[in-house]
């Protein structure tokens, strides 16, 4: 069978006999393929901004006295957002790690999905700062929703999709964020007129660092990995990710909860 790795050893037992045994370790090698990829990975992603960040430090540790203040001032700059996107990325794996170390289901908590979603929606225009049209469309008896969950990890997932749209949805662009009802359950949206993604690249858009445009998502201060943490968050909330888009129209990104996972009853709510 393809990609099927065995072990085989002989064991003795008995009066110096020798028993053969071999064992299925496919899947142990897929994990430590996986667990060398993954560092290489993070030391790549490090490494990049912290090469930039020492040759801007030479150059002013060996040019000082000659720089203009204002070209020593660039540089200064330039080094400075190159160490906050090695913070964001480190912030972002020990999300990840926390994640996966945790609790395996999320906490459960009362969250009362309308004033979460208007907080979003707010954080999302902010973020634009008025270079999109973004909008909240709440439908299908949504009306007092609870959602059973952690809501700071649902807070993150979503303001993770919305602030994916703003980055990748050109000025002028509409950002729609919606709550609805489907089938039992809910579902929370967020569409967008944005680049759009080829088919091809949908099926590992959720894997860490796997990016369809690297220099677009870095220059727009991604770390590769906001859909992992939100494919992760979901799952500990029973939900799903489902993706949707049109390469050039723009992209629609849903979380999906199961009935189980909303609540009617507000006592006791927080938010
Ligand atoms: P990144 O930090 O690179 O945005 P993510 O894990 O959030 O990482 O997303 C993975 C990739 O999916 C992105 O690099 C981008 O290519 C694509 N992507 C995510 N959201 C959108 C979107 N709304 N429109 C177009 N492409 C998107």
């Amino acid at each position: 069978r393809p990609g099927l790795t065995l072990l085989v050893q002989a064991v003795p037992f008995g009066d110096g006999q020798k028993m053969i045994v071999s064992r299925d370790i496919s899947q142990l090698e897929k994990l430590e393929t996986m667990r060398r990829d993954f560092i290489a990975n993070v030391s790549h992603e490090l490494r990049t901004p912290l090469t930039v960040v020492i040759g801007f430090l030479e150059t002013l540790i060996d040019g000082h006295e000659d720089l203009e203040p204002a070209e020593a001032m660039r540089y200064l700059r330039l080094a400075f957002e190159q160490s906050c996107r090695m913070q964001f990325l480190i912030e972002d794996l020990l999300t990840l790690s926390a994640l996966e170390t945790g609790a395996p289901a999320a906490a459960e908590e009362k969250i009362v999905v309308g004033p979460l979603l208007a907080d979003i929606a707010c954080d999302t225009e902010l973020l634009s700062g008025g270079r999109h049209d973004v909008s909240l469309v709440v439908a299908g008896g949504s009306e007092g929703a609870v959602l059973l969950g952690s809501g700071k990890e649902l807070r993150s997932a979503f303001a993770n999709l919305a602030s994916n749209a703003v980055r990748y949805t050109p000025d002028g662009g509409q950002i729609r964020l919606i709550w609805q009802r489907v089938g039992g359950g809910a579902e929370f949206a967020v569409e967008d007129t944005g680049i759009g993604i080829e088919a091809r690249h949908l099926p590992r858009l959720t894997e860490r660092f796997y990016r369809v445009d690297r220099g677009r998502s870095r220059e727009t201060g991604g770390t590769g990995l906001g859909l992992a943490i939100v494919k992760h968050i979901l799952s500990r909330h029973d939900a799903q990710l489902h993706i949707e888009s049109e390469y050039g129209k723009g992209s629609r990104f849903s979380a999906r909860f199961p009935a189980a996972r909303l609540a009617r009853d507000r006592s006791a709510v927080r938010n």
